[in-house]
């Protein structure tokens, strides 16, 4: 594609549910925007997504295609398939570089590059997540059936995890080293019906049985864990934006109207806020967009 020398009203950086989101509401006000987009949404794993209301159980990649297609009906819209690598201000905005070395002005920046899951370092647990491993019970725990669910710690944030997750099935928590519980957390986790397995986990086997260091192998339906996520790309960092810390990992921090600690550069779904959701991206998307829209007009 040729992008024009002239500077883009907004440039969104990641095209997925919260990217296509924000610039919908931009080409709607027929404003010259850029959607750079990698491509690698972080529910690409899973076959099934659930909880938006009105995609419940659709494919990932259909809610997101089905998106992009109405999204570029707008004709004000570029799509650029690419990375954005690197950004600075300049004195009318911001000027971007893709990874194949596209240089590309706006105004506005709106970042809406996603997250990376870190995933516990288990043998056999990366090539299950998505399928038979999951973070979020309410994507994914349904479907269990209220069967049997293995929860895999990693910290204190996994006691979270195993105290939710007996709404959803019969819970053996996995301390596997990474968590000490008290006498108050043993007896609550007990209340709750969960089994606690002291042992240490020498891998996942089959679709997701636990394999225990004694040898014995614990059959479970599906297996939640805590992943460590980081925003996708430096471009934030390299405009100075702030994060905010928090007990699974980092993001940019925003206001509510989605703007970052920057001004001109706004930022929202999972980059932006702690435990994100198809729903929630596409929310904070509508506000990132209507935002940079009305910064627009008062800049
Ligand atoms: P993403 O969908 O992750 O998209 C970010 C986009 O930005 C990607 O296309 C990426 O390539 C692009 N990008 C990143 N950096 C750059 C760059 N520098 N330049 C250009 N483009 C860039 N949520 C639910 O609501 N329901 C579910 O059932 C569900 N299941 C999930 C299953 C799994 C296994 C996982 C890991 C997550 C699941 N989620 C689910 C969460 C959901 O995937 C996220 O909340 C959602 O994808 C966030 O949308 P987003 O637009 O913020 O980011
Ligand atoms: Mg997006």
């Amino acid at each position: 594609m040729s992008i024009e020398s002239s500077p883009f009203d907004v440039v969104i950086v990641g095209g997925s549910y919260a990217g296509m989101s924000a610039a919908m509401q931009l080409a709607r006000a027929r404003r010259r925007i850029l959607v750079v987009d990698g491509g690698m949404r972080r529910n690409r794993f899973a076959a099934t997504s659930h909880g938006f209301l009105g995609q419940d159980g659709r494919a990932p990649d259909a809610i997101a295609a089905e998106g992009k297609r109405q999204l570029l009906a707008y004709p004000t819209v570029q799509w650029l398939d690419g990375e954005a690598m690197h950004a600075t201000q300049t004195p009318d905005g911001f000027a971007v570089r893709t990874r194949a070395g596209q240089l590309v002005r706006t105004r506005l920046l709106v970042l809406a590059t996603g997250v990376v899951d870190e995933l516990p370092e288990v043998p056999g647990l990366a090539e299950r997540w998505g399928k038979h491993v999951f973070h979020c019970p309410y994507c994914h725990g349904y479907e269990l059936g209220q069967g049997t669910i293995g929860v895999l710690a990693v910290g204190p944030v996994s006691l979270h995890h195993a105290t939710m997750l007996p709404d959803w099935g019969t819970v053996t928590l996995f301390t596997n080293g990474a968590i000490e519980l008290d006498e108050v957390q043993r007896q609550a986790l007990i209340a709750r019906g969960v089994t606690i397995e002291p042992e240490r986990v020498e891998g996942i086997v089959d679709a997701a049985t636990v394999l225990l260091a004694d040898g014995r192998r614990v059959v479970t339906d599906g297996l939640f864990t805590a992943s460590r996520t980081r925003v996708s790309s430096p471009v934030a960092e390299q405009l100075g934006c702030r994060f905010e810390e928090s007990p699974i990992g980092t993001y940019i921090q925003t206001d509510a109207l989605k703007a970052t600690s920057v001004q001109g550069v706004f930022a929202c779904g999972d980059a932006a806020r702690m435990a994100g959701s198809v729903a929630f991206a596409v929310g904070d998307g509508v506000q990132a967009g209507v935002a940079a829209h009305q910064a627009l007009l008062h800049a």
